[in-house]
């Protein structure tokens, strides 16, 4: 069955070593769904300003992704910028403007609610709880899972915190889970984020790969390994699509389940890092991702 993503469709200016994109596509309901759409039917909530070149998205509308949940709204997209170390792991946001953000309350239509599985992308958190709200919340047969980043728990926090007793699955990179339990010990930081309600959270450590923490069972992946890492943005929000994407075909949300999702997670999140933007998901073949996803078997089974 599907899933119903909420999150920000973007415009990104990014510096890495290996160059630089101004005004790029980006956003993370954009890269989630564009990952998530080679496993299942996607539908994405999200809003623009009037000057966002609506034929950029048509890779997503090729492949069927429905955008028609996409609000356009009189005056600016939202914008980020962000610049990466030498290491490509440690990123410094410089710059975000809210702009059509600020504001932005969607409404569900009535086949938003029908999707089993809904992702709450990187957003406002009570953005995040609105949709939670309309599309049925608790009681729904899929997962619940969500995404935040350093400037929603800066700014907040409460918010995002009583979310976190509504969904089933955390997806952070590790900066942020220490952040969000004030923790610098991952172990720790992840047992006190299960305490605030979900039942599963996901550690993502950029090219260290990521780990599965539940009360009973941890589970680690490394990262594939790619010789030409060009933009790591949005590797995050790749890494969910593939995972929630395995859980949404699969229909296996189990424990193993979980664990397989975090492979093609995995999978999905090595393609993205290698051009800026979303220009080689764009790209991306059903063959190269089930090719890259055997070797990756091979590499991590004894
Ligand atoms: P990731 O690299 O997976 O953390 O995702 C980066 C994407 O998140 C970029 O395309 C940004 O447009 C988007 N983004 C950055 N800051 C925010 C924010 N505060 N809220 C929602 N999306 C954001």
């Amino acid at each position: 069955m599907g899933i119903l993503v909420v999150g920000t469709v973007a415009f990104d200016s990014v510096k890495t070593p290996e160059g630089e994109a101004r005004d790029a596509i980006g956003g993370s309901a954009t890269y989630f769904s564009a990952a998530a759409r080679f496993y299942a039917p996607v539908d994405v909530i999200a809003v623009v300003g009037n000057d966002f070149p609506l034929d950029s998205l048509d890779f997503l509308r090729e492949r069927q992704v429905d955008i028609s949940g996409l609000e356009i709204k009189e005056g600016k997209t939202f914008r980020w910028a962000g610049e990466y170390a030498a290491n490509m792991n440690d990123r410094r946001t410089t710059d975000t403007q809210l702009n059509v953000l600020s504001g932005f309350r969607p409404v569900l239509a009535d086949r938003h609610r029908e999707h089993d599985h809904v992702f709450l992308a990187n957003l406002d958190p009570d953005v995040q709880h609105e949709v939670l709200s309309q599309s049925g919340g608790p009681g729904r047969p899929g997962i619940v899972a969500c995404d935040t980043m350093d400037f929603w728990i800066d700014g907040k926090r409460a918010s995002l915190l009583s979310m976190l007793n509504r969904v089933d699955v955390l997806i952070i990179n590790d900066g942020e889970a220490r952040q969000l339990v004030d923790d610098y010990n991952l172990v720790r930081a992840a047992e006190r984020i299960l305490d605030l309600g979900p039942r599963a959270v996901v550690v993502k450590k950029g090219e260290h790969g990521a780990t599965l923490c539940t009360r009973d069972i941890w589970f680690a992946v490394p990262s594939y390994p790619v010789s030409s890492v060009i933009d790591p943005t949005g590797a995050g929000d790749t890494f969910a699509g593939g995972f929630m994407g395995y859980l949404a075909r699969s229909g296996d949300t189990g424990v193993d389940g979980l664990k397989r999702a975090m492979v093609h997670g995995s999978v999905m999140a090595s393609f993205n890092v290698e051009d800026f933007s979303v220009r080689r998901l764009a790209s991306l073949t059903e063959n190269e991702i089930s090719d890259r996803h055997d070797r990756f078997l091979e590499m991590i089974t004894p």
